[in-house]
C-alpha cells in the first residue's frame, strides 16, 4: 500500500471477529487500530483473566482449548504490526471520528474506515424478583468465573433458555460450585423439533449432549418446560418458584444465574447511521449488511455477533470476510480478483451454514417472551429508571402510546444507564402486547451517546473540543 493511500482503519472489539480482521488487514500490509475496553483480548468466549488469576486453558475454556490458544497466539503474533488500545471504551461514533474513554480521559478518534465487532450481550427477561441481589445473567455469572476465578456462593439455580445454561452449569459444577438445578424454559417439543437442524454441526451437538449427561451422571436436577419463575428474599434471593405441566414447586437457593440467549450490541452502528432492520431469525433490530459485513455507510463494516449471533466460529469467519470486503474497496484491482475472491465465497458459504445451525438453535430453545408480555404488572422492567410493566402499559391505555421511543419519553423506559440495552427487548414486547402490534411495528430505541456511562469530565471534555456532532447527542 503506498503511503498516500494509507488509510486509517479502526476495529472496534479484540474477539474473534476483530482478531481475525486485523489479520487479514496485516498481511495486507494495514496496520489498523484496534480498540477494546477489556483489558486482555480475546472476546466473551475466548475472555482472558489478568494474570495474576492465570488458570489452564483446558479448565478456563473446556472444549474450546485448543481454539482459545490458536486465537491468543495469533494475537500475540500480530502485537508488533497492529496499534491494539485496551481499557478503552469507544462511548460515541460521528462519520469520521469516534469518541473514546480511557484512562478517564477524553480522546478523539478519527478514522477512515471502521469495522465494528462489538459483540454481544444476555437478553433478560424479566420476571418477579429479577432484580434481586444475588440474581446475575449467565453471562456475568460466567465473567466471574473466567476473569475472576470465582464462583457464585452457595445454592446456585441456573435458569432461562440456550446453550449457555448447560455450559455455564456444566463450567461451574467443575470449578466447584454448589449447582442444585437448571431450569429449561424450552420443552420437549421444541428439542425435538429443532434437533434434526442441529444435526448438521454433529461435534457442537455432541459436546451439549455430553454436558446434559454429565451433569445428570452427578446429579443435577435438570428440567425443561419449566415456566413462570419467580424469585423472593428478603434482603436478596432465597427462594425460587417456577410452574411445570401445571405444578408449583419451590426451592431454596442463594444465588440463580439467569439468561435467554444472546443481542447484538449494535449502538456503535446506530450513532455511525447504518441503516437496521428488524430480524426475525434474532427477534431484534439489526444494522443491515451484504454477505460480507459492508453497512448501508461507506467505509462502515461489520462482523461477529455485534450484527447478528452466530457463534464464535461465525464471528472469526465474518471477522475475516468484512476486512476482505474492506480491502477490496480500498484497493479493487489488488483484492477484487482470483484467490480473493475464492476465499470471499468460502468465508460466505461457511458462514450461512453456522447461521442455519443458529436457526435450529433458535427452534430448540425459543426465547419465552410471552414472559414479559404477561408479566405481572408490577414487575420493574427499566432497573435503571425503575419502570414497571402497569406503567409501561398504563402509557399504552391513556395515551395511546404504539412507538418505543415515544414510550421512552413518556416513562422514562431505556433512558438510564444501559440505555434500553437490557430493558430494551422486554419493553418492546409489553408494547407490542399492549397495543396489539407485531414487536417489529414498535419500531426501534434509537441510540444516545454516550452508549455506555461516562464520567461527566469526560463528556464536558468532549463537548468543548467542540465535534459539531455531539450537539445532536443530546446527553450530558
Ligand atoms: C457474556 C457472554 C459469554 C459468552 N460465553 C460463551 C461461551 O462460553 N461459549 C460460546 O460458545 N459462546 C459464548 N458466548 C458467545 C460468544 O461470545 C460469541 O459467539 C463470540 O465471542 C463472538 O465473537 P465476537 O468477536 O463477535 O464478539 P465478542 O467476543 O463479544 O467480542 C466483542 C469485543 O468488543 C468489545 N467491545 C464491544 N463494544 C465496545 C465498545 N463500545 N468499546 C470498546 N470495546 C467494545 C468487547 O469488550 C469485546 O471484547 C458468550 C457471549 C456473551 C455475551
Amino acid at each position: 500500500m503506498s503511503d498516500t493511500a494509507l488509510p486509517q482503519v479502526v476495529i472496534v472489539g479484540a474477539g474473534p471477529a476483530g482478531i481475525r480482521a486485523a489479520e487479514a488487514l496485516v498481511a495486507a500490509g494495514i496496520r489498523p487500530l484496534m480498540i477494546d475496553e477489556g483489558s486482555r483480548a480475546g472476546g466473551q468466549i475466548y475472555r482472558q483473566p489478568p494474570d495474576e488469576r492465570q488458570r489452564s486453558k483446558k479448565s478456563l475454556y473446556g472444549f474450546e482449548a485448543g481454539k482459545a490458544a490458536a486465537l491468543h497466539a495469533r494475537f500475540a503474533q500480530l502485537l508488533p504490526s497492529i496499534d491494539y488500545r485496551p481499557d478503552t471504551l469507544v462511548w460515541n461514533c460521528t462519520p469520521g471520528q469516534l469518541d473514546l474513554l480511557h484512562a478517564q480521559r477524553h480522546v478523539e478518534q478519527p478514522y477512515t474506515h471502521l469495522i465494528l465487532c462489538t459483540g454481544a450481550l444476555d437478553r433478560v427477561m424479566p420476571f418477579p424478583g429479577w432484580i434481586l441481589p444475588g440474581v446475575y445473567t449467565l453471562g456475568a455469572a460466567q465473567v466471574a468465573l473466567k476473569a475472576q476465578a470465582c464462583v457464585l456462593n452457595g445454592r446456585m439455580v441456573i435458569a432461562g433458555s440456550g446453550p449457555l445454561l448447560y455450559l455455564l452449569a456444566y463450567q461451574y459444577v467443575k470449578a466447584g460450585a454448589n449447582v442444585v438445578a437448571v431450569l429449561d424454559t424450552a420443552r420437549l417439543h421444541d428439542k425435538l423439533r429443532g434437533f434434526p437442524s442441529l444435526l448438521r454441526q454433529p461435534v457442537t451437538l455432541a459436546k451439549g449432549l455430553y454436558f446434559i449427561a454429565w451433569l445428570r451422571s452427578k446429579g443435577i436436577r435438570l428440567l425443561d418446560s419449566v415456566q413462570a419463575i419467580a424469585a423472593s428474599g428478603d434482603q436478596q434471593i432465597s427462594r425460587l418458584r417456577w410452574q411445570r405441566h401445571g405444578k408449583t414447586t419451590d426451592i431454596d437457593c442463594d444465588a440463580l444465574a439467569t439468561g435467554f440467549g444472546l443481542r447484538s450490541e449494535t449502538q456503535l452502528a446506530d450513532l455511525a447511521g447504518c441503516e437496521f432492520a428488524f430480524d426475525t431469525l434474532n427477534q431484534q433490530w439489526l444494522p443491515t449488511s451484504d454477505a460480507d459485513g459492508r453497512s448501508s455507510v461507506e467505509g462502515i463494516y461489520l462482523a461477529g455477533d455485534g450484527h447478528g449471533i452466530a457463534g464464535a466460529d461465525a464471528a472469526e469467519l465474518s471477522g475475516r470476510a468484512a476486512a476482505l470486503a474492506l480491502l477490496q474497496d480500498l484497493q479493487p484491482s489488488r483484492f477484487g480478483t482470483g484467490d480473493a475472491l475464492a476465499t470471499q465465497a468460502q468465508l460466505r458459504q461457511a458462514r450461512a451454514s453456522n447461521i442455519r445451525f443458529r436457526q435450529g438453535l433458535e427452534t430448540t430453545f425459543p426465547t419465552p417472551v410471552h414472559w414479559a408480555r404477561h408479566c405481572p404488572d408490577e414487575t420493574i422492567i427499566c432497573r435503571c429508571e425503575e419502570i414497571t410493566a402497569g406503567q409501561l402499559r398504563h402509557s399504552v391505555a391513556q395515551d395511546g402510546t404504539r412507538e418505543i421511543n415515544r414510550l421512552k419519553a413518556l416513562t422514562r423506559v431505556g433512558m438510564g444507564r444501559c440505555q434500553g440495552r437490557v430493558c430494551g427487548a422486554a419493553a418492546a414486547e409489553i408494547l407490542s402486547h399492549a397495543s396489539q402490534q407485531e414487536v417489529a411495528a414498535v419500531g426501534r430505541l434509537r441510540g444516545q451517546a454516550p452508549i455506555k456511562p461516562i464520567p461527566v469530565s469526560v463528556a464536558l471534555a468532549a463537548l468543548a473540543q467542540g465535534n459539531p456532532n455531539h450537539a445532536k447527542d443530546g446527553q450530558e
